[in-house]
């Protein structure tokens, strides 16, 4: 029997208990004693407040903290909305990132065969899209100094920031991606704006030479402007995109949207000793959260993601996404993937059905 393996499991707010709770027992299924689960809870976000007054209490780092990774739900609800910044829900998020150094953000965006009608574009455009976004998440434009509002030389008022990128930041980003294609279809495109700014020159530059660690995977670059068009134009085309913060956060929403169902998008946030934190990308829907019409996929994709790349468990995790596609292909259908008229599962119906799959897979 192999040594247990913690899993910090935050629920947070809204349907995040509600969708955690199926990924969890989804992950129990998989667990066993070649690989023994253990799970610890802990409240975050507006739980977390309402618990210990803080939206990330100490009790609940030091869960993370004796943890292999962190399964994320969601985090908000109105009723935080009026509290001082310091206090409000997504601070338990940002916390996080912070503290674990959490700079790479990798989002696949998957059109599953049977969901094409759900985008907004063609579904031959679409139909089949596995595309993977690595975005740097603790620099650029975001985070460098100086930044502000001044009065300049000339007496008028102007605003300025600063991108920056030191050259170990655009390393581990790049061997992140270039690791993830390895697992893939081995491209890698890295979207820069290397014609205008000195710093996208200077990532291009970086990125060409860690490319030439991973001989096996191919690399091309493309302009940031270029690659918005040509993900709404031909979006097949892509197999790992890497960019920096500022471009990722455009362009991973613009990904994410080209599959049109926001239940079933996870996501995770590493670091460099490929500790994660793993949540979807939706928040906590109060407007059906406590319904339990929640789809829940998108945690349990979630969860496997966490199997890939924290614990290194391929197979568990490829088992897990395979049972989300077979329950696909058999018709179930939460509220916000389904056609209208069509008739609808609930979360816990949802999370049975890929549980059955799994023992039947
Ligand atoms: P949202 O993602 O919570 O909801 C947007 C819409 O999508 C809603 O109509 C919701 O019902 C629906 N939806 C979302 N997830 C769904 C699911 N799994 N199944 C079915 N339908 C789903 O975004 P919002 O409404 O802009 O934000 C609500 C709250 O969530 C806010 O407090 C916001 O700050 C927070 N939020 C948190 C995170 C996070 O925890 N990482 C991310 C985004 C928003």
């Amino acid at each position: 029997m192999s040594e247990p393996v913690r899993i910090a499991v935050l629920p947070g707010d809204g349907i995040g208990p509600e969708t955690t709770a199926e990924a969890v027992r989804v992950l129990q299924a998989v667990s066993g004693a070649s690989l023994p689960l253990v799970f610890e809870t802990a409240p975050v976000g507006g739980a977390g407040y309402d618990a210990d007054g803080d939206p990330l209490p100490a009790h609940t780092l030091a869960v993370c903290e004796r943890s292999a990774a962190i399964l994320f739900g969601s985090v908000g609800a109105p009723r935080y909305d009026t509290l001082p910044r310091a206090s409000r829900p997504e601070q338990g998020l940002l916390r996080l990132r912070k503290h674990f150094d959490l700079f790479a953000n990798l989002r696949p965006a998957i059109v599953y065969p049977e969901l094409a009608g759900a985008s907004t574009l063609k579904p031959e455009v679409v139909a089949g899209l596995d595309i993977l976004i690595v975005r740097e998440l603790t620099s650029d434009i975001y985070f460098g100094q100086p930044r502000g509002v001044r009065v300049n030389e000339a007496g008028e008022r102007e605003g300025f920031d600063t991108m920056r990128y030191t050259e170990g930041e655009i390393r581990r980003i790049a061997v992140t991606a270039f690791e993830a294609a390895a697992k893939r279809q081995r491209r890698v495109c890295s979207v820069d704006k290397a014609n205008v700014l000195e710093t996208t020159q200077f990532w291009r530059d970086v990125v060409t030479d860690v490319h030439k660690q991973f001989p096996a995977v191919e690399l091309s670059h493309m302009y940031v402007d270029n690659a918005a068009m040509q993900l709404v134009r031909a979006p097949k085309q892509f197999d790992v995109i890497v960019t920096g913060n500022m471009f990722g956060d455009i362009l991973s929403d613009e990904a994410s949207m080209l599959t049109g169902s926001i239940g079933m998008l996870p996501s995770a946030s590493l670091n460099a000793e490929r500790f994660g934190l793993y949540e979807p990308i939706h928040g906590s829907a109060p407007d059906i959260a406590g319904k339990g019409v929640a789809n829940p996929l998108a945690t349990i994709l979630s969860a496997a993601m966490l199997l890939r790349h924290s614990l290194d468990q391929q197979a568990a995790a490829a088992r897990i996404e395979a049972a989300v596609r077979r329950v696909l292909a058999q018709g179930l259908r939460t509220a916000d993937i389904a056609a209208p008229g069509a008739r609808t599962v609930g979360t816990r119906e949802m999370g049975d059905a890929v549980l059955a799959a799994l023992a039947t897979g």
